[in-house]
């Protein structure tokens, strides 16, 4: 199965696999699965500062 990179925390995670699973969140028509629901809600917190890359 395809492992997922938590945007938030950088975890590389399975959700088939994972005991939570994963949670998932829509945005801008696009699915992004996290591993904790803490980073999820910190990305829809803040979305554009997990999605754009940072440039500095
Ligand atoms: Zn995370």
């Amino acid at each position: 199965m395809p492992e997922t990179t938590c945007l938030v925390c950088g975890t590389v995670f399975d959700p088939a696999t994972d005991p939570k699973g994963g949670f998932k969140w829509m945005q801008d028509g696009s699915w992004y699965t996290f591993n904790d629901i803490s980073c999820r809600n910190k990305f829809i917190g803040n979305p554009k500062k997990y999605l754009e890359p940072a440039a500095s």
